[in-house]
């Protein structure tokens, strides 16, 4: 046990126990981060810890935190570089977190060093073959020219 952490709680008022979790659980702060945490909630810079975090969607795309107002307004960039605004935080967590255009995109495989997917469209509700190139700026053009 890290006694001078433990003093630190005490001269604190800082329940130690739940200190210690929270530490475990951000090993990315410093003691002294996490005895300023304890002390005024609000001084904790959620923003720069989370920023850039990456996960992957349910829609299969990777996706990257790239603006993080608070835990119920952030914004998200997938890797075909759309981003989509005021997300929840626990929801990119848990990769709940829908592209406008597709329902979900799966790995094909490479080409000429570029990823391709195969993706089930929003709007004409099939399958496009897309590079990841030209997903962000794919138009689906099915159905315009159909009577
Ligand atoms: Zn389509």
């Amino acid at each position: 046990m890290n006694n001078s952490f433990a003093k630190k709680c005490r001269d604190n008022n800082i329940d130690c126990s739940k200190a210690y979790k929270f530490r475990a659980k951000h090993s990315d702060l410093t003691d002294e981060q996490i005895i300023e945490y304890y002390r005024n909630k609000k001084t904790i810079d959620y923003a720069s810890i989370r920023l850039g975090e990456r996960n992957i969607s349910l829609n299969g795309l990777e996706m990257e935190l790239v603006k993080y107002i608070n835990s119920h307004d952030i914004d998200v960039q997938f890797e075909d570089g759309t981003i989509v605004y005021h997300k929840n935080y626990t929801n990119f967590k848990k990769g709940y977190i829908p592209h406008p255009k597709y329902k979900n995109c799966q790995y094909v495989g490479a080409f000429k060093n570029k990823k391709y997917f195969l993706c089930t469209c929003r709007k004409c509700k099939g399958k496009h073959v897309i590079c990841i190139d030209e997903m962000r700026d794919f138009e689906c053009t099915r159905g315009n020219h159909t009577k």
